[in-house]
């Protein structure tokens, strides 16, 4: 009998009777999965665990505090021998073949009549795995399912969902473990990917060969001229009902243009939804062991793009009024024009020795953290041949992170 598999069945318990025989560990786990799917759930045990007993007490299940009866079985439609004494299990499990009852026994599972598979769920999908008996290659396999289903890597396609649009979706800074759950399983509906540089590129090539990638680096160069290009493929693909991915580093709205993919949707009437990223100003400092605020250091972190130089006629940046901020300064797209924004920073009072860090390639295997401070900057930018993309940090936080560089 043992050589066969177990039946497997999805047993629905709402509003009927399951008795659960013992108070102790055992039923403390089984006793909330069983609520979950409404059961009514009755307990028999002369001692029960604190959390039966608050169980019982809010009325949820129904606690006997006496020994098992035979009786107990009647109503049952399933029942759970989880007592320390495997006489007592045998006795209700004999009970429970009498009555052709399933009874699952916590002490002896190739006594029983059914065994408690690992459980896991997903977006109303159950997955239950029954692993030959062994609890923890169960709940190993069950926990690498649903994380699966989770993050969309196993083809879920559920096609309720399957209305084409635009999801703007921020890939993180880099590294693919830093994009969200809510992202990926995005990513991986999708028909057409629109993709920059800078998003976690390994991700790419878990989509499969139907997806039509559109790499943005390739379509005509000039950064309006790009953008146009962006916006009409992006609507055009939704307009012909495909789910469309606009796949960015960071976050979308974080120097991303997102908006003005948002705005071409809109007056395409084509619907847009938003799926925020780990915003690299933000990030990348953070794996690089920098906190952008620390308390008694920064009250405020203020991200400004470098790439306008200051007093360049376009920007829009008043750079007198940043240098005279107290905070920490995080700023991006800016090595090029690092060496004249840390010169406007001095001129404008913040001291030369302000303490600076670069941090090149964020989450990546070549990521590099330069130390500098605004007054040897553009030298030490220089010296160690710094290529973007970085996040340069400006402010005490640095040295918080670096004491001993800094000698503080
Ligand atoms: N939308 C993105 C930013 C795009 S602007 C976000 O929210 O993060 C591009 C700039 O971002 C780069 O020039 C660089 O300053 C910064 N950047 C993005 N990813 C980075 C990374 N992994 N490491 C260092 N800098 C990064």
């Amino acid at each position: 009998m043992d050589d066969f598999p177990p039946y497997p069945s999805g047993l629905r318990l709402a509003g009927r009777r399951v008795l659960v025989v013992g108070g102790g560990h055992v039923s403390q786990r089984r006793v909330p999965g069983l609520l979950a799917c409404g059961a009514d759930v009755v307990v028999v045990s002369p001692k029960v665990t604190p959390a039966i007993e608050g169980l019982a007490g809010a009325g949820e299940i129904t606690w006997h505090a006496r020994g098992f009866d035979d009786a107990d079985l009647d109503d049952a439609w399933y029942v759970i021998a989880a007592t320390n004494d495997p006489w007592v299990n045998e006795q209700v499990s004999a009970g429970a073949e009498r009555r052709r009852t399933f009874c699952v026994r916590a002490d002896d599972a190739t006594a029983a009549t059914a065994w408690t598979p690992a459980v896991g769920r997903h977006e109303g999908v159950t997955v239950a795995v029954l692993g030959s008996r062994d609890p923890r290659r169960s709940a190993r396999l069950r926990d690498e399912i649903v994380e699966c289903l989770r993050e969309g890597k196993l083809a879920d396609h559920d096609d309720r969902d399957a209305t084409p649009g635009v999801v703007l979706v921020g890939g993180g800074p880099g590294h693919p473990d830093l994009m969200s759950i809510a992202g990926r399983k995005a990513l991986m509906a999708a028909d057409v990917v629109v993709a920059d540089r800078l998003a976690p590129r390994e991700l790419l090539g878990d989509l499969s060969s139907d997806v039509e990638l559109i790499d943005v680096a390739k379509l005509p160069r000039g950064r309006s001229a790009q953008q146009e290009e962006i916006n009409r493929v992006i609507v055009a693909r939704a307009q012909a009902g495909k789910r469309v991915v606009r796949f960015k580093g960071g976050d979308n709205f974080v120097f991303g243009r997102g908006f003005e993919e948002v705005q071409a949707c809109r007056e395409a009437g084509v619907p847009v939804t938003i799926i925020p990223g780990l915003t690299s100003p933000v990030a990348v400092p953070a794996v690089a062991g920098i906190p952008v605020t620390h308390r008694g250091v920064a009250h405020e972190f203020t991200v400004i793009s470098g790439h306008l130089p200051p007093g360049h006629p376009e920007s829009l940046t008043h750079w007198p009024s940043v240098a005279g901020l107290q905070g920490t300064l995080v700023l991006m797209m800016a090595v090029q024009n690092a060496p004249a924004i840390a010169a406007a920073l001095v001129d404008g009072g913040r001291p030369a020795d302000t303490p600076v860090a670069v941090v090149c390639d964020g989450t990546m295997a070549t990521q590099r953290t330069v130390l500098s401070t605004l007054g040897t900057l553009a030298a030490d930018l220089e010296r160690e041949a710094v290529k973007p993309p970085a996040i340069i940090v400006v402010g005490g936080v640095v040295a918080v992170a670096h004491p001993d560089h800094y000698g503080r």
